[in-house]
């Protein structure tokens, strides 16, 4: 492209490719430029999650998580019935035990109805005994409308979309540099250097630095947590009819470790969130010296291990030893035994957080001159990527207008 794009964007997950999607069914006269380091697109955050399709339970009502998931999972069933992508509405149960965790559940079931997210209903331990027989629980949220798919395969047909839809995608293309020109933004890649009259930041677990790059500074730090799963052994996948999570600790932004079908016929276990020494660190002994020295001078880290010391401590040693990690499975569902479970695949989540040790608890949309930039996105950004990409092409200026 020697003229400059009408818009480039920066990153090939889901959100990415959502946005440009969203771009052009809206001004198919866009000259549209995706720009992808990896080979293939879904490959970090996309391509190594839970494939869950999530409700909108969890969210504080009026937060952009709330709202967009919502909206997010009914724009992404029609996208995914219309493209004969495969998935499954399940359905699942957040699983309290304990008074402490009772009052947690009712005020989610609060939430879930604040949020509109249809269907919910609270059950009783014997009404929960009856849907799943393995799990051991007093009260429980029921959420129907749950479901599974492969992110990947959503990617990968947004990708073919947009192809045939005449945008350029460019892989193998790795953002350095971003400095204003002339009426445009000059970026500067792995290969040539390109221009746009306007760029769209969804570079996941490099979002913050590529906001620098064009000159903002997002006031937040992504640090990256690896969520490590295990399976469960090919007999007892006949043991859950959908999806089981426990209640979550309402201060973190993670969900617990919980059990999920896959759309591929497994169940696994997890994820936990332990911090990585690399943000694109899938092995516990990856190292990336310049990931890890950015996290570690970053003040907010040491105040967010001060504030979660507990969490933190019980994480690293649930990491560590597989006995932790099953004991607290078998707190939902006790006849599960060590045979049963062996270790899976992981995912890192780009967590934004505060120099004060805050986590960002809502994606957070910033924009600087010509550029919008999408700072935290972990889950539920999946599920509700097209809803993000409605609200980003609410910011984006069409063809003309800049
Ligand atoms: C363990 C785990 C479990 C999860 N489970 C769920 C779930 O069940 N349901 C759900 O809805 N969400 C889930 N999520 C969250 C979900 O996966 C993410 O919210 C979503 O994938 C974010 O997509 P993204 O496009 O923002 O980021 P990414 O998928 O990470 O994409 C960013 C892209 O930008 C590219 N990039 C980065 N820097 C550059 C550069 N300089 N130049 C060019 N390209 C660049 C990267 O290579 C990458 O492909 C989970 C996440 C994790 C990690």
């Amino acid at each position: 492209m020697a003229d400059p794009a009408d818009v480039a964007i920066i990153g090939g997950g889901i959100v990415g490719l959502a946005t440009a999607h969203a771009v052009l069914a809206a001004r198919p006269q866009t000259r549209l430029l995706l720009l992808e380091k990896e080979r293939g697109v879904a490959a970090h955050q996309t391509g190594h999650n839970s494939g869950v399709i999530h409700s909108g339970v969890y969210y504080r009502p009026g937060s952009l998580k709330a709202r967009t998931c919502v909206r997010g999972r009914a724009l992404l069933l029609d996208y995914v019935r219309e493209q004969g992508i495969a998935h499954e509405l399940c359905g699942k149960v957040i699983v309290a035990n304990g008074a402490p965790e009772r009052a947690r559940l009712e005020e989610l079931a609060r939430r879930a109805l604040a949020n509109g997210v249809p269907g919910a209903k609270l059950l009783t331990g014997e009404e929960l005994h009856a849907i799943e027989p393995a799990v051991r629980g007093e009260q429980a949220l029921q959420v129907p409308g749950t479901g599974i798919l492969d992110y990947r395969e959503v990617a990968r047909q947004l990708a073919d979309d947009l192809v045939k839809a005449g945008a350029e995608l460019r892989t193998e293309t790795e953002v350095y540099g971003i400095r204003p020109g002339r009426d445009c933004l000059e970026i500067e890649t792995s290969g040539d250097s390109l221009s746009t009259r306007f760029l769209v930041n969804a570079a996941g677990l490099q979002a913050d630095r590529i906001a620098r790059r064009a000159g903002l500074e997002p006031g937040v730090r992504i640090l990256p947590f690896r969520g490590e799963y295990y399976f469960l052994r090919p007999e007892r996948r006949g043991m859950f009819r959908g999806l089981v999570y426990p209640v979550p600790d309402p201060e973190l932004p993670f969900l617990g470790v919980h059990f999920t079908l896959t759309i591929h016929g497994e169940i696994e276990a997890g994820p936990n969130a332990i911090l990585a020494f690399a943000r694109e660190g899938y092995r516990k002994t990856d190292v990336n010296l310049w990931d890890l020295a950015e996290s570690v001078f970053y003040p907010g880290l040491l105040r967010m291990l001060n504030r979660f010391r507990g969490a933190a401590l019980h994480e690293t040693v649930r990491s560590l030893r597989k006995s932790v990690f099953l004991r607290d499975l078998q707190a939902l569902v006790p006849s599960l035994v060590a045979e049963d479970i062996s270790p899976g695949g992981s995912g890192v989540r780009a967590q934004a957080v505060y120099p004060d040790g805050r986590m960002a608890d809502d994606f957070l949309l910033l924009n600087s001159p010509r550029a919008l930039h999408v700072i935290n996105t972990p889950s539920p950004a999946a599920t509700s990527c097209l809803a993000i990409a409605e609200e980003l092409l609410g910011r984006i200026p069409a063809p003309g207008a800049t």
